[in-house]
């Protein structure tokens, strides 16, 4: 059976906004926080509030910023080593020498040298705190959703007077 389950998002305030990088773009991107009361539906009707939650979205591609999006190096690396032991299965013993088997030793042993030439070639990814340390706060003075100058409260918190949105 089929069942139909998630969570809506209801009445969605833009709360802050922040430089950020976005590993779905692979790029440096302005990000900002959308506030929503949320509540779980389950066959679209809603039964569970949640309460206010905070999202961040890509200001680009309007996912999640710190979603990856691609397989992880480390998950690579796994599939490498499957693949050498699913080829080590089948050299044992060397004596069976039939087409079949070649096929069994060499198909798995191909795909993880394609493999290990793809994790040599591709740069490793630099970590997401590296890439967030790179980028320099935001450094705005006017608010980019209604142009109001921000002002400054606490401590170094930049926000805007008129909508409340925070520079994070
Ligand atoms: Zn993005
Ligand atoms: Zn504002």
């Amino acid at each position: 059976m089929l069942i139909i389950y998630g969570v809506y998002h209801f009445w969605p305030k833009r709360v802050g906004f922040r430089d950020d990088y976005c590993l779905g773009c692979d790029k440096p991107r302005r990000s900002f926080a959308v506030r929503t009361f949320d509540v779980g539906h389950f066959f679209w009707i809603p039964f569970l509030p949640f309460g206010f939650w905070k999202h961040w979205k890509c200001s680009e591609c309007a996912r999640d910023p710190h979603v990856h999006v691609k397989t992880r190096r480390p998950f690579k690396w796994l599939g490498f080593a499957c693949l050498i032991f699913f080829s080590s299965i089948f050299w044992f013993p060397l004596e069976s020498n039939n087409g079949a088997v070649w096929i069994l030793r060499m198909a798995p042993l191909a795909g993880a040298a394609a493999l290990l030439i793809h994790l040599l070639k591709t740069p490793k990814d630099p970590s997401l705190m590296e890439r967030l340390a790179a980028i320099p706060p935001a450094a705005d003075s006017i608010c980019p959703f209604c142009s109001t100058p921000l002002i400054a409260g606490d401590g170094s918190r930049w926000s805007c007077p008129a909508c409340g949105a925070v520079r994070c």
